[in-house]
């Protein structure tokens, strides 16, 4: 088999993971089409450029930036030695991606390093209800604006899930979630960035969940997370990581870097619960988080 230049990209074009190649520096030298679909950046906005230049910016589940200190890819440049990670990238929309990524050094035929590849796949559960998308849209249960669970799926949602309660035992949890400040976000900005902003912001709550956790806008800037068979402490963890990637969103117009936060309130389901209390004693402690400074989650 002899095969060109030419061949080669188109194989790597047709990876189903997202691949790239960068220089010693870290520069950007090549970015294959499923990059640039899991990315929303075309090779032609990114190839010359770092990754650190508000492109991927990768964090980890802890929010901390990789691209100053601990990234996978610049740490296989300077060992030699392949690694892999989960990490959260920059979709060009605003919202955060979880990832797999695997990154090994590129030698030339002397064995000296020369840069490195990175692969990635989109890690995100939502990936796999995609079909169930257009179901649901035609059930009238999505949200228009965000193609999260609507208000009324939250409703039925929750009466699953506290006949699941009733008769086996098992509790979950709800986050009730609302963005810090979104009026004067508005005011700024105008509407229709507001409207981007609420969509990337959906996006990340949607994309960073378990796969049988559901997510929805209760309505306005506000959405519901319906996480099961949880504890307090689990419920804390999932809300946290949440708030943290929201943080860490942002959309990038001109050279402003728009970003906004959200609070929450987190409680777990009692015994003598209805929908009703359960929604209430939430946005109790959302208003809390709200009180204590915004930008925080407050578990009850
Ligand atoms: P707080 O931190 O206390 O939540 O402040 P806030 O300004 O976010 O609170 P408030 O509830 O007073 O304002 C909510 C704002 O959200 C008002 C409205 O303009 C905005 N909003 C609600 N729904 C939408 C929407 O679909 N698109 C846009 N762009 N803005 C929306
Ligand atoms: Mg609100
Ligand atoms: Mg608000």
């Amino acid at each position: 088999m002899n095969l060109d230049k030419n061949s080669y990209s188109r194989i790597l074009d047709d990876l189903q993971e997202g691949l790239y190649l960068v220089d010693r520096d870290r520069v950007i030298q090549y970015w294959n089409k499923a990059a640039e679909r899991i990315s929303g950046f075309t090779a032609d906005e990114v190839v010359g450029k770092t990754c650190s230049e508000n492109i991927l910016t990768h964090v980890d589940g802890e929010g901390r930036s990789l691209c100053l200190g601990a990234c996978p890819l610049a740490k296989s440049i300077s060992d030699g030695e392949a690694r892999e990670a989960e990490v959260f990238l920059h979709h060009k929309e605003g919202h955060r991606v979880p990832v797999s990524v695997r990154v090994s050094p590129l030698k030339d035929t002397d064995g000296k390093v020369i840069g490195g590849v990175e692969l990635f796949s989109d890690i995100s559960s939502e990936k796999a209800i995609e079909l169930r998308l257009k179901e649901l849209e035609d059930l009238a249960l999505l949200d228009n604006l965000t193609r999260l669970a609507n208000r009324h799926y939250l409703e039925k949602e929750l009466m699953v899930r506290f006949e699941e309660h009733k008769r086996m035992g098992i509790p979950f949890g709800v986050l009730f979630m609302d963005i810090d400040h979104f009026k004067k976000f508005n005011d700024t900005y105008g509407h229709d960035v507001g409207d981007l902003v609420l969509k990337f912001v959906a996006n990340t709550l949607n994309k960073n969940l378990r796969p049988f956790d559901v997510m929805g806008r209760w309505g306005g800037e506000e959405f519901i997370g319906i996480m099961r068979n949880v504890t307090g402490q689990t419920l804390e963890q999932l809300g946290d990581r949440l708030r943290v990637l929201v943080d860490d969103s942002y959309l990038m117009r001109q050279d402003d870097k728009l970003k906004v936060t959200i609070s929450i309130g987190a409680t777990v389901t009692r015994s003598d619960d209805t929908l009703e209390s359960l929604i209430k004693r939430a946005d109790t402690l959302l208003y809390k988080s709200k009180a204590a400074g915004r930008n925080r989650l407050t578990l009850g």
